[in-house]
């Protein structure tokens, strides 16, 4: 996809501290970390928003999951960690392309606000 952010980063375009790559899942740090651990997991097929999983893609998705736990063990996140993705504009979702932030390392208030 032509001008997408995480389609450029997921591609090597443009740069990020990368964490984790496979042949379907890229994962790297959030440039605003909002937690002293904060990582971004995305595909790197384009998907717009949560909105746009399907049984056409739901393998990738579940995929992201499982290298989440994996991430989580060797960061060692034992204490826990959120996982969110925000979908459409009321959710604050700004950049058009699927992605699972993690974030570890403090307490974080419930529900969100
Ligand atoms: P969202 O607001 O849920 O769409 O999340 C987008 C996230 O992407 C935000 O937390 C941004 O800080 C992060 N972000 C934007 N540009 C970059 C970048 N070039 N590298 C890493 N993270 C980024
Ligand atoms: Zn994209």
């Amino acid at each position: 996809m032509e001008d997408c952010l995480f389609c450029k980063i997921a591609s090597g375009q443009i740069p990020s501290k990368k964490l984790y790559e496979d042949e379907k899942v890229f994962a790297f740090y959030d440039i605003d970390p909002q937690a002293p651990v904060h990582f971004l997991v995305v595909p790197k097929e384009h998907i717009p928003s949560p909105a746009g999983i399907c049984p056409q893609n739901q393998e990738t998705v579940g995929h992201i999951f499982s290298v989440i736990a994996r991430l989580a063990e060797e960061l060692g996140l034992e204490n826990g960690y959120r996982v969110v993705t925000n979908c459409g504009e009321d959710a604050g979702q700004s950049v058009q392309h699927l992605h699972f932030h993690v974030l570890a390392k403090r307490s974080l208030a419930w529900p969100p606000g």
